[in-house]
């Protein structure tokens, strides 16, 4: 078939596998560029493996370190005229680019909240490696599945104590329209906490000790974002600003309980991107197209990508090695809080609109960025031909994978 883009809403519902292997071949080529990284891992676990920063993880660790990594993710196939989602796509791509490198690969698709999910990574580091040196907690998600309860969490991108009034991007027609997010119960604060906090990282990292399958020195790291203060209200001050302070907590935790196999978790602040995740937090399109501007004119625009290779490059491994002892958190968004670049942002947030709105944000890179993320829009695919929707792969399905969460995913996207 013939894949265009197609717009519901804030959402893309179609992706188109040739351009999500692009990226993936992009950002391999990306991490090779630059030479191996030393002293990286040789087995890493990627939970959120499919997309936007977990993915660019996986290829650091596997085309950068040479690692053997086992990815996880939640995606959905193609189904008749449906496509399937880009995730599933770009992880196909990765598992097809491994094995052409001779880098051993392992994916598994369905809910890394469930008991048999983290089962099914134990049963494979146990019979394909044996241990892993590094666990990549990269996951965002919309909702939760209580592994105990059944109970069905839900995270909301909401503020606290106030309203919020800003604008967003409509896509579509390249204008701004207004939004309101009502202040949030306690209730959705306590579930977008139970949803995004370090609960379930920290129940990965028990049962991945318990099974006896983290090395020596293994580190676990997991991912926030702190932002300019004119999104905190919505974002660092808001519900999913609570859930990323107890990231903190848990990797406190996890210090103390890894300690005993010299191992460490750090929580990594990244910089504000455009992936699945953060195309839906209110005012964020708007911020992410003035940062564009701003660290485009600048020449220090990074994606995530270029993130998180150096991340590992000059952080936690190669030149950074060793260098980990008293930092908690370690921030990688030092270019986007540059003051010369939050000064444009703080000049601007206040009187864009849609007379100067492409003048004083970078519309077209953001346009870009969304396109791309659904495999639209990239150089040297073509996309007037017709090209199959249902890509083979060698995904392994947890147990969890055909029921609850396989529904829940569909009605969230
Ligand atoms: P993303 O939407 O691009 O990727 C999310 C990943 O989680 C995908 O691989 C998806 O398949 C997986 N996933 C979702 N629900 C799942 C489930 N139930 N079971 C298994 N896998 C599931 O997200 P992202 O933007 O890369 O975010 C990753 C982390 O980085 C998050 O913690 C996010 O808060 C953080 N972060 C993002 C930004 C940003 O600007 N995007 C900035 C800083 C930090």
């Amino acid at each position: 078939m013939i894949i265009k883009p197609r717009y519901k809403g804030v959402i893309c519902t179609t992706a188109h596998p040739a351009g999500c292997e692009m990226d993936v071949r992009q950002q391999i080529e990306h991490v090779r560029a630059s030479g191996t990284i030393g002293h990286g891992p040789r087995r890493a676990l990627v939970v959120g493996a499919s997309g936007g920063y977990g993915l660019a993880s996986r290829i650091s660790a596997a085309f950068g370190c040479g690692a053997a990594t086992i990815g996880v993710f939640l995606e959905r196939p193609s189904h008749k005229d449906r496509t399937a989602s880009a995730g599933w796509y770009r992880a196909a791509a990765f598992d097809r680019y491994a094995r052409q490198a001779g880098l051993s690969a392992w994916s598994l698709n369905g809910d890394a909240y469930s008991s048999e999910m983290k089962e099914l990574a134990i049963d494979t580091i146990k019979s394909e490696l044996g241990q892993v040196d590094m666990v990549i907690y990269s996951l965002a998600s919309p909702v939760r599945v209580m592994p105990a309860t059944g109970e069905v969490r839900r995270s909301t991108l909401k503020p606290i104590g106030q309203s919020f009034s800003g604008y967003t991007i409509d896509i579509g027609s390249g204008r701004l329209r207004g939004i309101r997010a009502e202040a949030a119960s306690d209730r959705e604060i306590r579930d977008t906490v139970a949803v995004m906090g370090g609960e379930d990282w920290e129940l990965w990292i028990a049962a991945l000790r318990e099974a006896d399958v983290l090395a020596n020195g293994c580190i676990t790291t997991n991912y926030t974002y702190v932002g300019s203060e004119v999104t905190w209200p919505i974002y660092h001050h808001g519900t999913i600003g609570r859930a990323k302070q107890d990231l903190d907590r848990a990797a406190r935790e996890l210090r103390r309980s890894l300690a005993a196999i010299d191992g460490t978790a750090r929580v990594i602040v990244l910089k504000g991107l455009l992936t699945g995740a953060s195309s839906a937090i209110p005012g964020m399109p708007l911020y992410l197209s003035l940062l564009f501007r701003a660290m485009r004119k600048e020449g220090i625009h990074e994606g995530c990508i270029e993130q998180i290779e150096r991340l590992f490059r000059t952080r936690l491994f190669g030149d950074g090695t060793g260098q980990l002892e008293e930092e908690s958190q370690i921030r990688m968004d030092d270019m986007e809080m540059r003051p010369d670049v939050q000064a444009y942002i703080n000049t601007h947030w206040a009187n864009v609109n849609n007379d100067n709105l492409e003048e004083l944000a970078d519309l077209e890179g953001y346009r870009n960025a969304f396109l791309n993320l659904h495999g639209f829009g990239f150089d040297g695919v073509d996309y007037a031909r017709e090209v199959e929707a249902d890509v083979p792969t060698t995904f392994s399905e947890s147990k969890s994978r055909t029921d609850q969460p396989m529904s829940l995913f569909a009605k969230t996207k």
